[in-house]
């Protein structure tokens, strides 16, 4: 027997009472509820009251591997006795952050990365990018090259430079002033653009990047950081050909481009990297979430050689990059971030996210029939299903009605979690280890919940 005060229901009054939840609103969680997710298995977890749930959303984007893997939990078991932490400050290191440094330069070989800086999380990944970029011109005797160029709909992190890099407005406007030297282009986003073909959006899209590089001055731009797939701000596949003009831009004007794959990385895309996909060299890569599959919070920065030249010749003037989190190289996380790589490399989780993320695609495309329904995307397993109010306008729903949180609820209560983002969309970036039959259960899901929904608003609409 369950003991009385295990249920979700008194789970969830004490979440409440007691703990400040992030991005929540407490009149929401007072009013449906909070669910405590107590095990999990494969791509399914399983709340205290024990009805399972298929876990569209990975978590955060994160759980590539998949819950329940006890090859992670015995490598976090066995560092964590051998040695707990130990320091990668001034001239010390531990074994798991070595090995791990090494895999990851072996893994990223194609995009040309060299060296491996830990961090804590996706946000601290992005903050040392931003201050290696903009030390890397100041060294160079540049340091009027300060600017970051990023993109409206990014989300690169909660810290303030991580922050002023996010392009929605809502995580940022009540926390100015924001560091300064942040600008933003538009979003490669071609489902707002729908006059444009994909070669024209791409020339499109890249040009705007080109325009703010333009009217701030070349001379005074550190770095472009931009996620492959926007995440967060709408899961954005880019059109063919951005990416790499993209790069070209900023090689043309000698500015850095760092890419964020804090949720690309690690197979997400049906490729190791989304940088793959465009066959792109960025100067810096930053990671998380994938890296340890949510098991431990790890971060990292990738360089390339280039980069950290830079630095290596200031270091023999008596210089160093003085930044680090104590966690920095944590062995406890890094031994579980090997044991996850070692998992997607055996079970091939990027291939299978690759054909899995392909029959997804192919199930839940039917959905683009439906009145509410404006475009399915998705590249590996990650994607969207973006709804509208029209299908020739692209209208936006009417906010009051909550379409998108009713329709993940009704997803919900049928046993499958999906999420629901800004800009009328809903998102999925479910564990690599999903199989056909699982992908067919959401799409399924989805339809369901999608009728159900529209029968009870459609006169309203
Ligand atoms: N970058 C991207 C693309 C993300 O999606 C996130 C988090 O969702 C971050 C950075 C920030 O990572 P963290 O929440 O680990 O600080």
């Amino acid at each position: 027997m369950k003991p009385m005060n295990l249920s979700n229901s008194r789970i969830s009054e004490r979440t409440i009472m007691y703990k400040w939840s992030p991005f929540s609103r407490s009149e929401v969680l007072e009013r449906a509820g909070v669910l405590p997710i107590v095990r999990g298995e494969g791509a399914r977890v399983f709340d205290v009251d024990g009805r399972s749930y298929l876990d569209c959303h990975a978590g955060l984007w994160l759980v590539n591997a998949g819950y329940g893997r006890d090859e992670i939990a015995a490598a976090i078991a066995k560092q964590a006795h051998e040695l707990a932490w130990f320091s990668s400050f001034e001239g010390y290191t531990n074994l798991p952050s070595t090995d791990l440094a090494e895999r990851l330069v072996e893994l990223m070989r194609p995009e040309g990365m060299a060296k491996i800086f830990f961090s804590s999380g996706g946000s601290d990944a992005a903050e040392t990018a931003l201050k290696m970029a903009r030390m890397y011109w100041k060294l160079q005797g540049q340091g009027q090259r300060y600017k970051i160029i990023a993109r409206e709909r990014a989300y690169h992190g909660v810290s303030f430079g991580a922050m002023s890099a996010t392009g929605m407005p809502a995580n940022r406007n009540a926390y100015e002033p924001l560091v300064p030297g942040f600008r933003h282009a538009i979003a490669p986003d071609r489902y707002r653009h729908p006059a444009l073909n994909e070669s024209e959006a791409a020339a499109f899209f890249a040009a705007d990047i080109e325009r703010v590089i333009l009217s701030e001055g070349p001379a005074s731009v550190a770095a472009v950081i931009a996620e492959p797939i926007q995440g967060a701000g709408g899961v954005i596949i880019p059109p063919d050909g951005y990416l790499q003009r993209l790069q070209d831009i900023c090689q043309n004007y000698g500015i850095l481009l760092i890419l964020d794959e804090v949720i690309t990385g690690f197979g997400r895309t049906g490729e190791w990297f989304g940088a793959r996909h465009w066959a792109l060299q960025p100067d810096m890569i930053t990671m998380a979430k994938g890296l340890t599959s949510g098991y431990l919070p790890l971060g990292a920065t990738a360089v390339s050689q280039r980069v950290f030249d830079v630095f290596r010749q200031h270091e023999a003037k008596g210089g160093a990059f003085r930044h680090g989190n104590t966690y920095s190289g944590h062995p406890i996380a890094c031994a579980a971030a090997l044991a996850n790589i070692d998992i997607i490399e055996r079970e091939n989780l990027v291939g299978n996210a690759s054909q899995v993320g392909a029959h997804l695609l192919r199930a839940l495309k039917p959905l683009e029939e439906h009145p509410m329904v404006g475009e399915v995307s998705g590249l590996g397993l990650i994607g969207r299903v973006q709804l509208t109010s029209d299908k020739t306008s692209r209208a936006a729903l009417p906010a009051p009605l909550a379409i998108g949180d009713r329709i993940a609820a009704e997803m919900r209560r049928r046993g499958v979690i999906m999420r629901q983002l800004p800009y009328d969309i809903l998102s999925f970036s479910p564990p690599l280890c999903l199989t056909m039959a699982e992908a067919d259960e959401i799409a399924a899901v989805f339809g369901q919940a999608i009728d159900q929904v529209y029968g009870e608003i459609r006169k309203e609409l």
